[in-house]
């Protein structure tokens, strides 16, 4: 038995291939798969291939990578995580990788984000996914401080 505990399903290149990746699943003993939220405009997607598959679960949130989207709320994210196959908050964290030439100061949304979701967390008492990449300094320190 196995479990895979990050996955997209939700993606456009599986759209179609959903019964095959399933059936994949199946043969390969993989018996739950945790559906990663990304965006708040693609979650319904994510929660309803949890609705939909006894063995899918869901989580809430969106990634550091997603600049130009709509910001999830605390209120947002708890309400959510009431949903019984909604089993985490996220993914969310920091991403400086991609920042470029762009300052440290300009980064301030991905760090707000990322506060709003470890708040979403401990009020909702379930676990936060964390995606941390060129910023292991930043995400242990404001994990710490929430
Ligand atoms: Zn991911």
């Amino acid at each position: 038995m196995f479990i895979d505990s990050h996955c997209h399903l939700d993606f456009p290149e599986f759209q179609a291939r959903l019964p095959e990746v399933l059936a994949n699943m199946a043969a390969c003993k993989v018996t739950h798969a945790l559906c990663i939220s990304v965006d708040i405009p693609d979650f319904p997607k994510v929660r309803k291939l949890a609705e939909d598959h006894a063995h899918l679960y869901a989580s809430v949130g969106v990634h550091p990578d997603y600049e130009d989207t709509p910001e999830p709320s605390f209120e947002f994210l708890l309400e959510e995580a009431k949903h019984p196959k909604i089993v985490a908050i996220g993914e969310t964290g920091l991403d400086y990788y991609r920042m470029g030439d762009r300052s440290y100061e300009s980064m301030e949304w991905q760090r707000d984000r990322f506060r709003t979701h470890i708040r979403a967390a401990v009020a909702s008492k379930k676990p936060l996914i964390i995606h941390t990449r060129s910023s292991s300094v930043d995400t242990l320190k404001i994990l710490k401080e929430e």
